[in-house]
Parts: C-alpha cells; sequence; structure tokens
C-alpha cells in the first residue's frame, strides 16, 4: 500500500503492523455533521476497511474537540449551556455517520475527559521552561522547536497569515514569538462554564495540546498515522509534534496523511461562511451509500467544489451495479474486488474505485444468474467501500 504522507511531501510504502493506530482529529461539536467533515472521515474508514480486509486490526481513534472557544461562543448566541450544544451535535454525529455506515472506532476521546492530564502537560512545560506565562496565559516558546516551522512547508509568510487566521494572536504583547501558541487560557470569570481548576489556577487548555495528550493517551507514541484535515496541518498539528517533542515523545507518529477540504460556493464548509451542506438533509432524499458514491468522485489529496448532481451520477452507478450483480459471472466478480483492492492500496484513491465499478457496470453479462459464490464476492467488494 501506497500513502502520500504530508512530512515527506512524498508518497511512502506503508507497510502496516498486525494491528495499525490511527488518530484523527474529529469535530468540534457545533457545525458537526456537514459533507466536508464526512469525506474528510469517509478517507479514513476506506483506510480503515482496506487495512481490515488485509487481516490486520485497526485501532482508529477519531476525538471529539468538546473544549474549545467556537462551542462557547455558539452556545451563547443560542442561549444553551455549551454543554447540551456538545451533546445534542455529538447525538446527530454519531448517527449520521451510522447512517453512512462507517467503522466503528476504537476510541472516542473527548477533550473534556482529559483536562487533568493536559494541566499535567502544560504545567511540566512550565516547569521546564518550554512555556512561559503571558498574564496568567501560558504559551509554548517556538523557538527550541523548529519542526514548529518545518513540518509544513510553507513560507514564514504564509505561517503568518495562517496562524491569525486560525486563531493564533500573533500580535499579543508579552510573546516572545509571534507565532508562539497557547497551551493554557486562564479563566477567571467564576461564571464561565468551561474552566477547570489546576496548578496554574482556572482556566482551560488550548486546542492543541488536547490531541497530543489525547492521541498518545488512547494509543500510544508513535501511532502509526495522523489524520485530518489539511487545514489542521499548521498551526494544529504542527503544535502537535513540538508538544509531544517536548513532553519527551521524539515522534508522535510514523506517518500524517490530510485530506483536502470540499467547497461549497469556493469556500471550505464552514458554519461561519453560511455554506454548510448537511448530509441529514441529504439523507432525506437519496440513501446512505448514493451519498458515499457521490463523495468518492473526489480524490481526498484534491477535495474540490461540492456538485450535487453527482448525486444523480452516484445514484445510475449504484443501480447499474446492482442491475449488473443480478447477472454476472466470477470473473467480473474477481475483476471488481481486485480492482477496489488496489484503487485503495494506491493512496485510497476513490476515483480509481469508481472507474472499477463502471466497468463492472459495462461488463459482459453471465450467461444465467450470478452463483452465489460469485455474488458473495460482490458484496465483498461492495463491502470495502461500506456500500450496500
Ligand atoms: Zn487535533
Amino acid at each position: 500500500m501506497r500513502l502520500y504522507d504530508t512530512a515527506k511531501s512524498a508518497y511512502v510504502d506503508f507497510i502496516p503492523n498486525d494491528v495499525v493506530r490511527i488518530y484523527v482529529c474529529g469535530i468540534t461539536p457545533y457545525d458537526s455533521a456537514h459533507l466536508g467533515h464526512i469525506f474528510t472521515f469517509m478517507t479514513y474508514d476506506l483506510l480503515q476497511r482496506r487495512l481490515e480486509d488485509l487481516g490486520h486490526k485497526v485501532e482508529m481513534v477519531r476525538n471529539i474537540t468538546d473544549v474549545d472557544e467556537p462551542i462557547y461562543r455558539r452556545a451563547q448566541q443560542l442561549d444553551i449551556p455549551y454543554t447540551e450544544l456538545a451533546s445534542q451535535e455529538i447525538e446527530s454525529f454519531h448517527s449520521t455517520l451510522k447512517t453512512l455506515n462507517f467503522r466503528s472506532l476504537f476510541a472516542e476521546p473527548m477533550a473534556s475527559d482529559y483536562i487533568d492530564e493536559m494541566a499535567e502537560a502544560v504545567s511540566k512545560l512550565l516547569e521546564e521552561k518550554i512555556a512561559y506565562k503571558v498574564g496568567r496565559d501560558i504559551y509554548f516558546d517556538t523557538a527550541k522547536y523548529p519542526d514548529f516551522h518545518n513540518f509544513s512547508g510553507f513560507s514564514e509568510r504564509l505561517l503568518k497569515g495562517l496562524f491569525k487566521l486560525r486563531g493564533g494572536d500573533p500580535g499579543r504583547v508579552g510573546k516572545r514569538q509571534p507565532l508562539d501558541f497557547l497551551l493554557w487560557k486562564s479563566v477567571d470569570d467564576q461564571s464561565d462554564p468551561a474552566r477547570w481548576d489546576s496548578d496554574m489556577g482556572h482556566g482551560r487548555p488550548g486546542w492543541h495540546i488536547e490531541c497530543s495528550i489525547m492521541s498518545s493517551a488512547t494509543l500510544g507514541v508513535p501511532f502509526d498515522i495522523h489524520g485530518g484535515g489539511t487545514d489542521l496541518i499548521f498551526p494544529h498539528h504542527s503544535a502537535e509534534i513540538v508538544q509531544s517533542q517536548a513532553l519527551g515523545f521524539p515522534q508522535l507518529a510514523n506517518n500524517w496523511l490530510h485530506v483536502s477540504p470540499l467547497l461549497s460556493d469556493g469556500e471550505k464548509m464552514s458554519k461561519s461562511l453560511g455554506n454548510l451542506v448537511f448530509a441529514n438533509d441529504l439523507l432525506g432524499d437519496y440513501e446512505p451509500s448514493v451519498i458515499r458514491l457521490a463523495l468518492m468522485q473526489y480524490h481526498h489529496r484534491i477535495g474540490g467544489e461540492w456538485q450535487p448532481e453527482l448525486l444523480h451520477d452516484a445514484q445510475e452507478l449504484l443501480n447499474g451495479v446492482r442491475r449488473v450483480s443480478t447477472k454476472t459471472d466470477k470473473l467480473n466478480a474477481t475483476n471488481l474486488i481486485s480492482k477496489i483492492r488496489s484503487s485503495l492500496d494506491d493512496d485510497i484513491n476513490t476515483l480509481e474505485v469508481v472507474d472499477a465499478l463502471k466497468e463492472f457496470v459495462r461488463s459482459k453479462p453471465g450467461p444465467q444468474s450470478t452463483s452465489t459464490e460469485t455474488l458473495q464476492i460482490i458484496t465483498k467488494a461492495l463491502t470495502l467501500i461500506g456500500i450496500e
């Protein structure tokens, strides 16, 4: 199997161990189940399915960032407790993924369950002078860790722009370097529902440290693959890497696999832009397999503009596959499964998977109704991509 590794900016031969440990940055529960997220997570679901097909046990971990500023803001707008917003969103997210036939996870850590570990880590970094205080907030001193700047391969100018765009505070007075990132935010306001007691006083962890702690706590370090959207390469994953180094783990993950965004109106789908397409809305009109097949018409490294007409194409394709499945022979079925396998092995190339299905639809019908044995091969092939 070959995968494109962001850290090496190259395809690498991925040689899986018996157990493959994967950590994917999950949702912040306030705009959860939109198609952009489904597209990202489906890539890892396909990887999981293929690895399981090869006989590996996959320990897939996808966290829930239930401690983060956007949830508090959204909960305030809605005038409900943020915990209520989070649990509603998580429930709806789970139900959507289940309907869309996602494989189950090894673990789904919630940031709020690991606050003590996060606080302890920040405390340690402070003690070792890798972190420092600005007022009562605590920042990571990136000067000592060049990988923070190097991991993405982005120019310094781009790093600065992205840092600000993605919630950083390059201009804060008192910081040693503009791109030093927040590890612990002090929260004095007693009415703030998201504050925890710690050695450093009341507050909450920064977003980046959350994933360093949740990944190492659930999988151990280094694990095999770290995933997430390309928008997480900097600063989130760059920060994770150097935090883990500072905490004594030179290598957090052996491979980095990122998924490009699905766009809507030319922009990444996001709540703030109001351009979200919800899987739940589509599920009213289309069966789950159609939605999966529509998303497979995008390559995970390219992403692209969401085109609703692809649902129609996907429905046609699925109808075709079902029609041909009733009267085909073993050779066609074997071709189908081997092409799906080799496409997934080629950096999860879903475009090739779709081609394999189209080829199957065009294949010469068998002389009689499909045998049970052949039908089992077809079912196995479709299960590999989560289609029923
Ligand atoms: Zn993360």
